[in-house]
């Protein structure tokens, strides 16, 4: 773990880069700190009758290349440091992409996992009730995040719609399909990443079948787990919240998926099709070629990455690499494919939704997929090259890229304001 606060960390990272650019000193001072966080409790009725409150926050970091843009997490540990950092990589992440989107982040301090459907559907609603005059599809557009998922979107969507007095799909992304939702939003955080990996596989030497260890089962990882076993890759181990399973052999992505969609852990297909246990912990130094951290921040620290086998990381996970645990990989030859480029997919097809409710006009799944894959494609090949231009690793060449678009975005937008 660091000891520094997650934001200190993330910083730590647009420094590198700007010592590649030759930038004004005042980009970095308006990137140094979001721009407004805003915190409120929220009370709802619970079902026995009490009351409760849940502390909650909006971050909108930096809105400099167009509205801010980023989920909503619903975590027991969720904090305001969490919240801005997550911000912070957003609009980074949307200036890697080229999306006409700043960087923003919600949070609500919950376990989401305690409160009966009703209990999440009025938290869900007095988040949007607290947050109204905040969000709005021209000023900052909330999605899905970690805990969260397209039914709680819908919520939102029509908590918003009530409030405003009309519908306004566009100010949130990440719906159901009968509300507005895009075809493909569903895997696209994972899609991408497949994406990316499938067009560097030659240049990364790793143009074979690969063995993959996926961290974390949520959305992200159950998807990208989908997607390399459907192409012949061997899924080797896999973990949630309480616990990992490995196979030498392959796991059976179905068996997973289905344990999953009945409320059990991974776990629970220990014994079934040559699945074994295996401690939680022990997952990021499985061996393996590609590892992929698909849940939370500061999983591969100072302490674990040393034992890392795999050639190649990909985040899907936002932040789950530490600064740290960067450098003992890059010292190790291991390539990190960076989260603000590696997890893109999904604000990608967040900004195909919103152009979509804006345009009234719905494109079909393939078109989707088409779209999003040349989006990966240039983008990750731009950030290659950048990599090999500078002899940097990739994380510090996806800020170089994001940097530039940001500082010619601050100073466009004038000198003097
Ligand atoms: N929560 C996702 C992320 O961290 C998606 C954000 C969005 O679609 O706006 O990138």
């Amino acid at each position: 773990m660091s000891d520094h606060t997650l934001l200190e960390d993330a910083l730590v990272r647009l420094d590198d880069a700007a010592a590649h650019l030759n930038i004004d000193a005042d980009v970095i001072e308006k990137l140094k700190y979001a721009r407004e966080t805003t915190k409120v409790r929220l009370m709802i009725r619970m079902d026995d009758g009490s009351r409760k409150s849940f502390l909650a926050w909006r971050c909108r970091y930096d809105d400099t290349r167009g509205p801010t843009k980023g989920g909503i997490r619903f975590h027991p540990e969720a904090n305001i440091d969490e919240v801005e950092t997550l911000a912070f990589w957003m609009t980074f992440k949307c200036a890697v992409m080229n999306l006409p989107y700043g960087g923003g982040k919600g949070a609500v301090e919950v376990d989401p996992r305690q409160l009966s459907k009703a209990e999440l559907e009025r938290l869900s609603r007095a988040y949007i009730q607290a947050f109204a005059r905040i969000i709005g599809p021209d000023r900052d557009i909330p999605a899905p995040d970690v805990y969260t998922n397209s039914m709680i979107m819908g919520w939102m969507a029509d908590e918003y719609a009530q409030i405003v007095g009309q519908a306004e799909p566009a100010v949130i992304t990440g719906k159901p399909i009968a509300l507005g939702g895009s075809l493909g939003r569903g895997d696209a955080t994972a899609r991408g990443g497949y994406y990316l990996v499938r067009h560097l596989a030659k240049d990364l030497g790793l143009d074979q079948t690969l063995r993959v260890a996926v961290q974390g089962f949520g959305n992200a990882g159950q998807h990208i787990a989908r997607l390399l076993a459907a192409d012949g890759h061997k899924i080797v181990a896999v973990s949630d919240t309480e616990g990992a399973v490995y196979s030498a052999a392959g796991l059976h992505v179905d068996l997973l998926t289905e344990a999953k969609a009945q409320g059990r852990s991974v776990v629970s297909t220990v014994g079934q099709g040559g699945h074994e246990a295996l401690a939680g912990d022990a997952l990021i130094g499985v061996e393996c070629d590609l590892l992929v951290p698909s849940a939370l921040e500061n999983m591969i620290h100072g302490k674990n990455a040393d034992t890392v086998t795999a050639k190649l990381v990909l985040e899907l996970a936002n932040g789950p690499v530490t600064p740290t645990a960067d450098q003992i990989l890059a010292a190790k030859g291991t390539v990190v494919l960076p989260d603000i480029l590696a997890n893109a997919g999904g604000v990608t097809v967040s900004y195909f939704e919103w152009v979509q409710n804006r345009q009234g006009f719905y494109w079909s799944e393939q078109e989707i997929h088409d779209r999003l894959q040349a989006i990966m494609e240039r983008e990750g090949r731009a950030i290659w090259n950048v990599a090999g231009e500078k002899g940097v690793t990739m994380r510090t060449a996806a800020y170089v890229h994001a940097l530039g678009r940001l500082a010619e975005a601050i100073e466009a937008h004038g000198t003097q304001s």
